[in-house]
């Protein structure tokens, strides 16, 4: 019987990238007999800038503990250019790395297979209800689970045959692509005119992840690849890429009305990470919403029920995400004192040091979306605070 937490339950996983890695390890731990399935043979460098806030790492401190085996770029400048090309540089006081995702899914799946997890390089192709279970079927093989774990993105296979899929316009579309350099601790994100999403150089150990997001269907993909050309000749100051080595994937940017409709668990299956829907639709986070998802389905799996996940989820995450939805068109197309919001907050930001600090602690992840506004008007009528930008 599912409900009950002394049960040894057969678990299925797919995916492995960090929510199903992070899920399958917890589970594992639990003493539950953990397979986890991906396409990919393992680690792989899924497309992805690589970011991870210093809330991520506070929370999971073992991703500190693993710096020589799993290297990682520090970063300690952020510069931020609007879309007039205003340029403004932060100081980052607490700590942000960015990964190669390769090294990242290693770290995870590694820890998951120390666990005891079954790691099965293959895609599942079919999913069917089997008694109180499912039955995940793999092009060599077919094994019964009494749970089904979706952990394979912002296109779910798992999502469509246990609920419905993700909409076209809860989704952003992404391309990007990698140019080698070394050597740089300052990331930088710029906001291109007229445009829902940025564009991102985000420096790696050997390289730079370059990157754009647009809310899905504002612009086509010619069009992202236009602006994010524009800018790399800019930033890098050398030639394209050749084609081969661009990606286009997307990621999920739920409207706010979706968070209320969206359902990521019930009593046999449960979905974490992208294919629960759990990206920050502003700044396009989700490695952090994939590793907490997966933690707070494990929490139900030891408080014995897991139909509590969508209880956990919905109490952590949908204030905020959903506060982010809300505000995603006025901070990236809104007006404000005559002029768009972001280029009121860059000229405010160069002489108000308070406001820069708060930007600052945003990007750290270290203020919500609920908090965020009344924190920036306290600042900006607290007069210690002007004059003071970086
Ligand atoms: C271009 C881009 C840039 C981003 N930049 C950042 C960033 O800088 N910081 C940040 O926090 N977030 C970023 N994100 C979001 C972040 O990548 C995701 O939120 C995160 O990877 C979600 O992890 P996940 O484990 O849920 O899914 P994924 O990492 O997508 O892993 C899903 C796994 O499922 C596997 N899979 C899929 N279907 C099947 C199947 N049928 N059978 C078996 N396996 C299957 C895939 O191979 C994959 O390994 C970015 C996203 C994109 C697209």
């Amino acid at each position: 019987m599912i409900a009950d937490k002394t049960t040894h339950l057969r678990i299925a996983i797919i995916g492995a990238g960090p929510a199903g890695s992070m899920a399958a390890g917890e589970l594992a731990q639990l003493g539950h007999t953990v397979r986890l399935y991906d396409m990919h043979r393992g680690a792989w460098e899924k497309p992805c800038g690589g970011g991870v806030t210093a809330k991520a790492l506070r929370q999971y401190p073992f991703l500190h503990q693993v710096e020589t085996a799993y290297p990682r770029q520090t970063i300690t400048e952020m510069e931020l250019v609007s879309p007039r090309g205003r340029s403004l540089c932060l100081q980052l006081e607490t700590e942000f790395v960015i990964f190669a995702r390769q090294t990242l899914n290693a770290c995870l799946l590694e820890r998951a297979c120390a666990a005891g997890v079954a790691f099965i390089p293959e895609r599942a192709t079919a999913l069917a209800p089997a008694g109180d279970g499912w039955r995940i079927t793999t092009p060599a093989t077919t094994w019964e689970a009494d749970f089904l774990v979706g952990a394979d993105g912002c296109t779910s296979f798992t999502r469509r045959q246990v609920a419905e899929k993700l909409p076209d316009e809860d989704q952003a579309m992404c391309c990007g692509y990698y140019l080698p350099a070394a050597g740089t601790t300052r990331a930088v994100i710029a906001f291109p005119p007229d445009f829902t999403g940025y564009v991102w150089a985000f420096p790696r150990v050997d390289h730079i992840s370059y990157g754009i997001i647009n809310a899905c269907d504002e612009y086509p993909l010619t069009r992202l690849w236009e602006i994010l050309d524009a800018f790399v000749r800019q930033h890098s100051g050398t030639g394209l890429p050749q084609e081969k080595s661009k990606y286009a994937a997307r990621v999920p940017m739920l409207r706010r009305e979706s968070w209320k409709t969206i359902r990521n668990g019930a009593k046999n299956w449960a979905l974490v990470g992208d294919a629960a829907g759990l990206v920050d639709p502003i700044t396009g986070e989700g490695i952090y919403y994939a590793l907490r998802s997966a933690e707070l389905l494990a929490q139900a799996f030891r408080a014995g029920t897991p139909e509590l996940y969508e209880q956990l989820w919905r109490s952590e995450f949908e204030a905020d995400l959903s506060e982010s939805s809300r505000r995603l068109q006025r901070f990236y197309r809104g007006r404000i004192f005559g002029g768009p919001v972001l280029e009121r907050m860059f000229q405010v930001a160069r002489f108000h040091g308070g406001v820069g600090e708060i930007l600052s602690q945003a990007l750290a992840g270290d203020i919500d979306h609920v908090t965020l506004k009344p924190r920036l008007v306290k600042s900006l009528f607290n007069p210690r605070t002007w004059f003071g930008a970086k």
